[in-house]
């Protein structure tokens, strides 16, 4: 068993870091359920108790979400539509106990290739805050997530949270997922669009990316392109346009059928852009 820490202060979680080897824990929900019937043998550092990295902010330059954000209080947050897909994705993360502990931050940071969360966080042009003692960056979420489980966060780097940019023109995004079952369920594939409106009702511009189905989630820029100036149409979305994505059979789906049903999503996607309730505001 090893050391244990839950310091209240983001200063006492960065002093740690620099000076040992600690597993970050936020709701533990990635963490300990890979860990069943193994002895804790890691220092843990708990940032459960730091105060300043819990509270949602929402103003003209976008949306803060620090690293204790759960995925309860995204969806309680009131966030602009332009989040719309953020929201969607927090009210179909696990079940109410999970949400009410598991942390975007925490999601990110996992970077599995099913975590739902990061197709958002990419579709939303979002940018990872790292600190560690002395020191702040700022990254994009498509430079912070490697690969399976892989992370540009250096082992004494806290991520204090997510920073979402507001958009320039009225947006929306929207946010799907397709598991085995509607609810508790590992995606087989999700994706998420966000799109920026003209005044006519044309994309002025959209980001889409696509997880599960690549060994870490991918924006499709093709299919991004192909949306720009065109009003809402699924019948823009082409199966060329799926081309970087590398799914694999496994036990939840094979490859051919993940690919078939990103398709699906995306043109799905699309139409949802044009429902009632999900217009441009
Ligand atoms: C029953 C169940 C259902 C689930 N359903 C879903 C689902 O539908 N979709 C989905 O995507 N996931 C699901 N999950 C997985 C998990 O709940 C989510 O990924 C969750 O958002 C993880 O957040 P957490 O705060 O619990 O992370 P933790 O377990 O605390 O941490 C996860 C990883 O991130 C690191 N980390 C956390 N915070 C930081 C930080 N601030 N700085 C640096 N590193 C950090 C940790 O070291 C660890 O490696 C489910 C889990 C369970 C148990």
């Amino acid at each position: 068993m090893g050391f244990y820490l839950r310091p209240q202060t983001v200063s006492d979680a960065l002093t740690a870091l620099a000076g040992g080897r600690y597993t970050v824990l936020a709701g533990a929900t990635d963490h300990f359920p890979a860990r069943v019937l193994t002895r804790p043998a890691e220092d843990i550092l708990d940032i459960s108790g730091v105060a300043d990295l819990d509270v949602i902010r929402v103003d003209a330059g976008g949306i803060w979400l620090p690293a204790r954000a759960t995925w309860r209080a995204v969806s309680d947050a009131g966030l602009p539509p332009f989040a719309g897909a953020l929201v969607a994705a927090a009210r179909q993360i696990g079940g109410l106990q999970v949400q009410n502990a598991a942390t975007v931050v925490g999601n990110l940071c996992n970077a599995s290739p099913a975590a739902d969360g990061i197709p958002v966080l990419l579709a939303l042009d979002a940018e990872v805050e790292l600190a560690r003692l002395g020191e702040r960056r700022r990254i994009a979420v498509a430079d912070f997530v490697l690969g399976n489980r892989r992370t540009a966060r250096a082992p004494d780097e806290l991520v204090l949270g997510v920073h979402i940019p507001a958009p320039a023109l009225p947006a929306r995004s929207v946010f799907m997922k397709l598991g085995a079952r509607a609810y508790l369920v590992i995606s087989i594939v999700m994706v998420a669009l966000a799109a920026e409106f003209l005044p006519d009702g044309r994309i002025a511009a959209a980001r889409v990316a696509v997880g599960a189905c690549s060994s870490r989630a991918l924006r499709l820029p093709a299919l991004e392109a192909t949306l720009c100036g065109r009003f809402p149409d699924p019948d823009l979305v082409q199966p060329d346009h799926l081309a970087p994505l590398r799914p694999i059979d496994d036990v939840r789906a094979s490859a051919a059928y993940r690919r078939s049903a990103a398709l699906t999503l995306l043109r799905r996607a699309v139409t949802s852009l044009d429902e009632p309730g999900c217009g441009p505001t």
